[in-house]
């Protein structure tokens, strides 16, 4: 395999070659280790393989030489917590050891669970989200261990295992266990990508979510569709709820929830100022004729990274079989999730959205939360950032593209903004990597890349200001 040479040899070169050196001679090994991780299906939703999996990284962070232990939450898998290493600076590395679930199974090449290298690609569930980043970062440390000395930091490990099904419980456990990480000074968040034009990205936010479902109901059952002249339609009813949402220009139009909405700080456009934005390769990758409003460049930037969504993922209600029923539905459904930024919380979400039905005389509307998240920010001026930037530098020969937020979400808040510690993220997937889809890959180049940047970050980060 090629790999690409070191452009920068900032100090240290003699630790940087023997690194880099055991990564190279490690590397087939380090790639088996992967493929066996990624054997043990562990499926969150469908609670398959779980503890299983929790076994295994305990043991692979105990064979490290970390103090690893299992910490449970009632309800939750258990979270595997591992510290390492001693200095004047404490990261927090956050993964999880869940995946999603496969289906659709047809649609894959090579089967999910069995690992396989395909043309310098290893392919399997969750080998990018998030196994590789996840074991890249465990190998650096081993790497780092074995070929310059002890850790100049200390290490924590928070490894969920229920990521993939919105983290439920993840703020309950930081409430229990606050004062194991509340002082440390910067989070390695879990993931991390090579863009369409192969540029490495760093992201240092999320926005929120808030995923409900909404119900209506008709009659006791359903009904001949002769009788829809005299009796309520549960679908048309939810239609008429949800077109009170959103304009077909797409603006939200629920009570007071844009006034929760504040532009991007000047530190963020100074960011999104310099971050490339493929948008004809992106258009013509989803064969979409323009984005919505056809905006471009800036204010498409904005309304992506900086403004909430409202979003029908699904609608059920009646027959939606082959040829024609006429029949009068007795109930309706939709699910709907809200992407959420600045300081829109889920609970002032679903407060807005109560208000907003209740003030049109949709109180019969049923609303079933499936939860959510905060939306979460890091401070583009903190130190961990700074070393991440150097690291993804000197490791591909070329700035990393820093997005100050993303469209995703994630646990970030409770681990991280609401204790005080600046995430930053990085890790070894690229734009080809189908997250959440079949035939789920990463390039092993990049792997063994990430492992080598993983290294120049532990180096930076411990002698950052
Ligand atoms: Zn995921």
């Amino acid at each position: 395999m090629w790999v690409r040479p070191y452009r920068h040899f900032v100090r240290g070169d003699v630790q940087v070659e023997s690194f880099n050196t055991y990564v190279d001679e490690q590397t087939d090994r380090f790639l088996e280790e992967l493929q066996a991780l990624c054997r043990q299906p562990s499926v969150a939703a469908q609670d398959w393989g779980i503890d299983e999996m929790a076994d295994i990284v305990t043991e692979r962070l105990r064979r490290l030489g970390a103090d690893t232990r299992l910490i449970a939450t009632e309800g939750a898998p258990p979270v595997v917590f591992a510290e390492l290493g001693d200095g004047p600076k404490t990261l927090v590395i956050y993964n999880h050891y869940d995946v999603q679930p496969p289906e659709p199974l047809e649609l894959w090449e090579t089967e999910p669970f069995e690992p396989a290298i395909r043309e310098g690609k290893l392919y399997a569930r969750g080998v990018s989200d998030n196994k590789g980043s996840m074991l890249a970062r465990i190998q650096a440390v081993e790497t780092w261990l074995e070929t310059v000395s002890d850790l100049p930091l200390k290490i924590q490990w928070v490894i969920e295992g229920e990521e993939e099904t919105g983290s439920v419980h993840l703020d309950q456990w930081v409430d229990e266990n606050r004062a194991l990480v509340e002082d440390a000074d910067g989070c390695l968040w879990e993931f991390g990508y090579k863009d369409i034009a192969e540029r490495p990205v760093i992201n240092l936010g999320l926005k929120g979510i808030y995923y409900v479902e909404l119900r209506t109901r008709g009659a006791s059952r359903d009904l001949h569709s002769s009788l829809a002249s005299i009796v309520p339609n549960p679908a048309w009813r939810l239609t008429w709820a949800l077109s009170t949402l959103k304009d077909a220009d797409d603006r939200i139009l629920i009570d007071g929830y844009m006034d929760h909405v504040a532009d991007p700080p000047p530190a963020a456009v100074e960011l999104m100022e310099k971050m490339p934005f493929e948008e004809e390769r992106l258009k013509e990758d989803f064969d979409i004729p323009a984005f919505i409003r056809d905006l471009s460049g800036m204010e498409l930037l904005k309304k992506h990274l900086y403004e909430p969504t409202c979003t029908i993922c699904g609608v059920e209600s009646g027959y939606t079989g082959q040829g024609s029923k006429t029949v009068l539905p007795n109930a309706a459904m939709a699910k709907v999730d809200f992407r959420l930024v600045h300081d829109l919380t889920p609970e002032l979400a679903h407060d807005l959205l109560r208000r907003h039905l209740d003030r049109r005389g949709f109180d019969d509307v049923e609303i079933i939360d499936w939860g959510g998240e905060h939306p979460s920010q890091t401070d583009p001026d903190a130190p961990v950032v700074q070393a991440a930037i150097d690291a993804l530098e000197a490791t591909y020969g070329q700035e990393p593209v820093v997005w100050p937020t993303s469209a995703g979400s994630g646990p970030m808040y409770p681990l991280c903004e609401g204790l005080g510690i600046p995430a930053v993220s990085f890790g070894v997937g690229y734009s080809g990597s189908n997250v959440h889809a079949p035939n789920e890959n990463i390039r092993l180049q990049d792997y063994v890349e990430g492992i080598k940047c993983m290294g120049e970050f532990i180096r930076r980060f411990a002698d950052s200001g």
